[in-house]
This record gives C-alpha cells, sequence and structure tokens, in this order.
C-alpha cells in the first residue's frame, strides 16, 4: 500500500513535444519489496524494450527463486536475461553475466556484490548501479539483446562470469574473438524437450585468462564445457580509466539465428545509440497518452510507471530471419514456423484491461497478438490461456475467447473467421493434458449447466468464467453469421443463474445432485473459487449485470450488495488452502472490508454501480482506490502487478473508464484522475478527457459532453473514443444523482432491463 504523500506541490505539465519525456516518470522499481508471503507487486525492474523478446534484471535472489530482485536486499548475483512473467510461474531461458572486481567468485552464493539503492538508477531504458567496490555496470536494452558497460574498480582484478545455469547448458569461450557463446535449456515447464536459449556475449576487450565450472569443480584454462549446470569465467586487463564494452543477443530459434538477431541488433551499435533508440521507443509508447493539467508529480509517476508494465506482456517470441521475415521456435510443437508468436501471458489476469487497453491506443499489437493465437491453436490444438512460453498449468477458464471477441467486435477482422470460430468452440468442448488448457469439467457444464464441486477444484469459479466465454463465443458467432451456434452459446451463457442462491444473495458451489454445498461461507476462499471467495466472485457475471441485479432482487437491492462488499468486516477464512495465502494478507491489509483490489476477480466491481444508476458510488470508490492503493514506489502495489493487469487498471481508471466487459466493446465511466488527458489514436485521431475542477475532493461527475453535445450515458464506446473527439466533464465535490440514472443511460447487459423491478 503507499505511503503517505508528503508532497503537495503541484505543477503544470507542458505538451511541449520535446520536453515531454514519459519514461523518465517511471519508477521501474515499483513493486519489488514484496516477498513470498505479502506482495506489494511481485515485480522486477525490467530493462526492456515494450513487449521485447528479452528482458534484463539485476539478480539479487538466488539462481531458481521467482524473487529475483527484492528491494529489501543488498547484494546482487548477476545482470540477468529473463522472460519471467511472474514468481509464481518462474523464469525459462535465462542466463546471466557478474562483472567482478577484486577475487573471482562464480557460484551464485558466493558472487554476489553489495550495492545500496542511492547508487542504482532504474528506468525502463537503463539499469545502473555502483557497487559499494566501486564497479559500476549499465545495462540498456534492443528487442534481443542488450549493451553493457563495466568500469571495473581501480587497482583489482577484472573478471566476468557467465552462468548459463541449468537443466543442460552449454558455454564456449572464444579467446580470438574475445566473446562467450552457448545456450541454456532451463524452464519452469510448457516446452518440448528441444528448447534451448542461444546466446553470444561479446566484449571490446582481449581475455587474458579464461576457465569454466560444472559440478562445483572449477577448470582453469578450459574454454568449453556442456552439463546440466555451467558456467564460464573471463579475465580482463584493463587500464585504468578504460571500459569493458559487453554485447549480447540471443536466440530461442538456433545458433546462427542469435548471431543474425547479434548482428542487427548489437554488433555495430554503441551503448548511447542503443539508449536512446530504447528511450525514444518508450517515450513513443508511453506518449500516446498524455496526462497533464495540475497534477501531484507522484501521480505522473505513478501513472507512467503503470503504463509501462502494461507495455511488457505480452512479450514477442518471434525473430527476424536472413530476408527479414518474422519467424519463431514454437514452445507448442518444437518446429520452427514463419510468423508471430507471442507468449508469457496469463488471459486469466490480462483479459480485463490489459488487452482491452491494446485494442485502442496499441492495435498493431493486437493484430499480431490474435495471429499469435491461432498460430498456438494450429500448433497445439488449444487456445492459450496462461502460456509461458508453451501451455501452463495455472489459473482458470477460456479467456481468450474474450482476447478475440473483444477484438473483432471492435473491427479487428483479419484472422481466419472461421478458423477462430473453430477453436473458440474446441476451447469449450474439449481439454488439454493440462486442465487448464481448454475446458476443464466441460462434459458436466455442458449437460448441468455448472461445474460441479467437489469433483472439479475451482468449479465454480470455472462456471461463471465459463458463462462469459460462452456469451464471447456467442457474441462472435453471431457476427459471422453463425446463427445456431450463438443461440446456444448464449443461452450457456446464462449458466451464471445457476450458482446464484437468492436466499443467502450470493454465488455458491453445487454438487453433481443439484445440492448446494453446506455449510456455506461467504469468506471462505478456494475450495470452489480461485484466489478468492465468493464476495469476490458473484460479481463475475461481465457480459449480464443486469441479469445479476435481477436475481438479486432489482437494482436497489444489488446496490446494497455491492455497498456491502465495503462495509463488511475484512474477516477470512483461508478453507482449502489451509493456511494464509498472500492475497488474503493483501485483503486484510486494505481494511476496504471484502473488497480486494490485490487480486483480479473483483476488479471491476465498483464499475458495477453504473448499471444501477448509482455511477457517482463508482466515481468516489473508483477515486479511493486510484489515490490510496497506487504509489511509483517499491512497496506501490496493493498485491501481485500480475502482467500489467492491476496497472491497467489504473491506468484506464486514471483516464475515467473502464472495460468491465471485454467484448461488449464499451467503457464504463468512473471519475478521471487528472484535469486534462490526450490519447493518441491510430490514425491521427486524438481523444481529449478535460475534467474541469477535478480535484481530490471533486471527484463527482455533475455533468459530461461529448463534443459539445451533452452526454448522459454511463459509458464510452469503442467507436466514440476510437474516432477521436473530446469529452468534457465539470468535476464537483457532490454527487449528481440526477446523471446516468435512466434505463437507457445504463451499459450493455445481456438481460434487458426489467422497468417494473428497479
Ligand atoms: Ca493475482
Amino acid at each position: 500500500m503507499k505511503k503517505v504523500l508528503m508532497s503537495f506541490v503541484l505543477f503544470v505539465v507542458t505538451f511541449d513535444a520535446f520536453s515531454f519525456s514519459p519514461v523518465d516518470s517511471v519508477n521501474t522499481l515499483m513493486g519489488t519489496a514484496s516477498t513470498y508471503n505479502f506482495s506489494h507487486g511481485n515485480t522486477y525492474p525490467a530493462v526492456a524494450m515494450p513487449w521485447g523478446m528479452n528482458f534484463w534484471s539485476a539478480q539479487t535472489g538466488e539462481n531458481g527463486s521467482g524473487w529475483m530482485y527484492t528491494y529489501s536486499e543488498n547484494e546482487i548475483r548477476g545482470f540477468r536475461q529473463t522472460h519471467q512473467p511472474s514468481p509464481w510461474i518462474n523464469d525459462y531461458g535465462t542466463f546471466s553475466i557478474m562483472p567482478l572486481s577484486g577475487d573471482l567468485q562464480v557460484d551464485n552464493h558466493l558472487r554476489g556484490r553489495m550495492f545500496s539503492h542511492e547508487n542504482e538508477v532504474a528506468k525502463p531504458y537503463l539499469y545502473q548501479v555502483r557497487f559499494d567496490d566501486g564497479t559500476l555496470v549499465k545495462m540498456t536494452p534492443t528487442e534481443r539483446g542488450a549493451i553493457f558497460v563495466v568500469k571495473f574498480a581501480e587497482n583489482k582484478r577484472q573478471f566476468l562470469v557467465l552462468d548459463a545455469y541449468k537443466d543442460g547448458c552449454g558455454v564456449e569461450i572464444d579467446t580470438t574473438n574475445s566473446c562467450i557463446t552457448g545456450y541454456t535449456k532451463n524452464n519452469s515447464g510448457g516446452v518440448p524437450s528441444n528448447f534451448a536459449n542461444y546466446f553470444v556475449v561479446d566484449f571490446d576487450q582481449k581475455i587474458v585468462d579464461f576457465g569454466t565450472r560444472t559440478n562445483d569443480s572449477l577448470m582453469a584454462k578450459t574454454t568449453k564445457a556442456e552439463h546440466f549446470a555451467a558456467q564460464a569465467y573471463v579475465e580482463f586487463d584493463l587500464s585504468p580509466n578504460d571500459s569493458l564494452i559487453i554485447r549480447v543477443a540471443s536466440s530461442f530459434v538456433s545458433k546462427e539465428q542469435a548471431l543474425l538477431n547479434f548482428e542487427r541488433e548489437v554488433q555495430d551499435h554503441s551503448f548511447c545509440d542503443v539508449l536512446l533508440r530504447a528511450k525514444n521507443e518508450w517515450n513513443e509508447k508511453l506518449g500516446r497518452i498524455r496526462v497533464g493539467g495540475e497534477a501531484d508529480p507522484n501521480t505522473i509517476r505513478t501513472f507512467y510507471s503503470c503504463l509501462y508494465r502494461t507495455l511488457l506482456f505480452p512479450r514477442r517470441f518471434f525473430e527476424y530471419d536472413g530476408e527479414n521475415k518474422p519467424i519463431y521456435y514454437s514452445p507448442y510443437d518444437g518446429k520452427i514456423h514463419s510468423g508471430v508468436m507471442y507468449t508469457d501471458n496469463g488471459f486469466w489476469d490480462t483479459f480485463r484491461a490489459v488487452h482491452p487497453l491494446f485494442t485502442l491506443l496499441y492495435p498493431e499489437v493486437t493484430e499480431c497478438v490474435l495471429q499469435s493465437l491461432l498460430n498456438t491453436y494450429d500448433e497445439s490444438g488449444f487456445l492459450p490461456e496462461w502460456a509461458s512460453p508453451g501451455h501452463r498449468n495455472c489459473m482458470i477458464g477460456n479467456n481468450s475467447l474474450s482476447l478475440i471477441a473483444d477484438a473483432w467486435q471492435k473491427g479487428f477482422r483479419r484472422i481466419d473467421a472461421e478458423k477462430a470460430l473453430k477453436a473458440m468452440l474446441n476451447q469449450t468442448l474439449e481439454q488439454g493434458s493440462e486442465s487448464s488448457v481448454g475446458r476443464n469439467g466441460y462434459e458436466d457444464y455442458h449437460n448441468l449447466g455448472y461445474v460441479p464441486y467437489p469433483d472439479y477444484y475451482e468449479a465454480s469459479a470455472k462456471t461463471l468464467e465459463y458463462a462469459y466465454a460462452d456469451w464471447c463465443l456467442a457474441t462472435f458467432a453471431e457476427s459471422i453469421g453463425e446463427k445456431n451456434i450463438a443461440k446456444e452459446y448464449f443461452i450457456k451463457s446464462q449458466n451464471y443463474r445457476n450458482l446464484f442462491d437468492a436466499n443467502i444473495g450470493f454465488m455458491r458451489a453445487k454438487n453433481k445432485q443439484g445440492e448446494w454445498i453446506e455449510p456455506f461461507d461467504a469468506t471462505e476462499w478456494g475450495g470452489p473459487f480461485t484466489e478468492g471467495c465468493s464476495w469476490h466472485y458473484t460479481w463475475s457475471v461481465f457480459h449480464d449485470v443486469e441479469g445479476l441485479a435481477q436475481l438479486m432482487g432489482g437494482h436497489t437491492e444489488m446496490v446494497k450488495q455491492l455497498d456491502s462488499v465495503f462495509s463488511a468486516p475484512n474477516t477470512y477464512n483461508y478453507g482449502t488452502y489451509g493456511f494464509v495465502i498472500h492475497e488474503i494478507a493483501e485483503m486484510v491489509a486494505l481494511n476496504m472490508g471484502q473488497y480486494a483490489h490485490g487480486n483480479q476477480p473483483i476488479q471491476h466491481a465498483i464499475y458495477l454501480y453504473n448499471y444501477l444508476g448509482q455511477p457517482w458510488k463508482a466515481q468516489q470508490r473508483v477515486r479511493e482506490v486510484l489515490s490510496r492503493l497506487y504509489l511509483a514506489t517499491p512497496d506501490g502495489y496493493c498485491g501481485d502487478e500480475d502482467n500489467g493487469q492491476t496497472s491497467a487498471w489504473y491506468v484506464f481508471s486514471a483516464l475515467g473508464f473502464y472495460p468491465v466487459c471485454p467484448g461488449a466493446s464499451e467503457y464504463v465511466l468512473g471519475s478521471p484522475l487528472f484535469e486534462k488527458t490526450v490519447l493518441s489514436l491510430p490514425g491521427d485521431k486524438s481523444f481529449e478527457i478535460n475534467a474541469t475542477k477535478n480535484s481530490a475532493e471533486k471527484v463527482y461527475i455533475q455533468n459530461a459532453l461529448l463534443n459539445g453535445k451533452t452526454f448522459e450515458n454511463n459509458y464510452l464506446t469503442h467507436e466514440q473514443i476510437s474516432s477521436g473527439g473530446i469529452f468534457d466533464l465539470k468535476m464537483s465535490e457532490k454527487p449528481n444523482k440526477k446523471r446516468g440514472i435512466k434505463a437507457e443511460n445504463l451499459p450493455y447487459s445481456y438481460t434487458k432491463i426489467d422497468k417494473l423491478k428497479n
């Protein structure tokens, strides 16, 4: 949770194209003060290009630990190429380099060097640290490589260790050309047996001594080692004012492709050129949203730090061959294919806001992600749900269907629609070798209308997510004229109703015989739910909030229930987990009742007030979360950041709207954080959001004008934003209880509003 702000200095951000450098507002250390037991983000300071194939990070944790960089640590053991999307998923294809002044220590447990954060610079395009012994290291990224500058401490021996980790690796030192090449096969699952990351590490200085290490034994003067785990070391003899320049690149395709990537991206480039290119690239991507007006600089830092996190994943897992055509090593069938592949994404998290943000502001990414989804289907028989780099057994749902339906409805129509429909149908009618691939419990779900518990773990969460996925499939099928399929799946999309117990007002688990599972405790985590309890999952009806409201007895009753999320005590029953999982600890720490913003299931719930004719409650709550639960500091997130999702919530909410139901092409209104925000959209269009008189107290929308005309709706359509325009809001400290209350002003729901009940 954020610390209390001590500075209230306000400053006006100008929109001067030359001075505008949003990347310098990013703190990549946001979220790094995390542990296994309590997450303030579980992030690491990734030095990378947006969606880059390889990220780089200083490594404080020991090899193999998901907590690669922890803010409270005071030793760095390496500078690591990483592909880790989350500590819970861990890394693959990782290797590190570590410059050492003085004694040679190859082992990662012994080679750490002390540093302090005062001597550290952490930006998306640059990480720099001066160790306590005086050694200075700088690194800057390319898509598939990096350039390092090392200044060794004076009057000390000068070593560099390359650690290729484990699971089968090779290193080879070339003293003539002053470089180390090799490969590493380390992974955490989800790869075929021929998986490898091939690397080239080149030095601009002569190697004067060298050796390798395997099985804890150092072999001086050997140039080559292949083993389960392997490291290489080299020694230099630089004159006192000289620096060592290290150029690195790698490939998942082959050794030859690694050399090609090396030649293209780093070989003849200087550190400064690469740094500038990375900086410009970040500024172009981050600069598609310009926030300003009178704003606290800390708020601007938080905004761009969150936007940076949103633009890291999914990563581009493809490379360019000798003819500059995209190719990739498939983490599904182990073959080389032409085309694009993206990975390191759990759609359970990112379908909610990350991918919808791309459809609006980074459509070039959405286009490629769609291709990548169908490539995954071609190569594995399933769409991905949690890929890193191949299918991983993690989380639940068929949220890949949300990505396709959302993009399709917003006009992304270059995919093979017939194949997409086939893939989507298959996703609901089959299960892969892992329960998270395809649809676990599909037979029972289709026969009974819900996934029974305890026959299936997390059964009720699955039912709710499948019902939404079925709606996504139905809208897609309807759009391409497949009326029968659409009809069938629209009916299935109502399956959420089967788990709502009107007597208690909550979603709850049912057994195979159709009986409620007793006893019921709304605060019981796990079991039929995923990393949450019924307080969090009862709202998981993205596509039919009106239907849910009617089950609850109407809008007034649902408002009461939603209010009680925040007023209920923050108690918990850890249920089947058997211990306090970190998400529980984070909810308790928030002290916002049962509201658990540190995890994804409930992140859309505040916006539901808009469906119930009380938009001012959403406006107030959104601003409370924006200001209380995020800050660009190491402890600045209130739970796992999760591949951009928790950040994308902030980004959207700061703009003043949020995609509650991807697939409906709507963004439900909240309360914009800034006085002025400008979105740069494709086709040289812009969408300007002006919130006059906005302040920490004036969070309520008094009235709204879209392109000069009175605007009463509680949502903007994708079309309204993407075609460009001006959205003027007048803010006030008092709610306008007459605005946005009529049935025609409420966002999309599958069920039509029952005017008699509301
Ligand atoms: Ca999470």
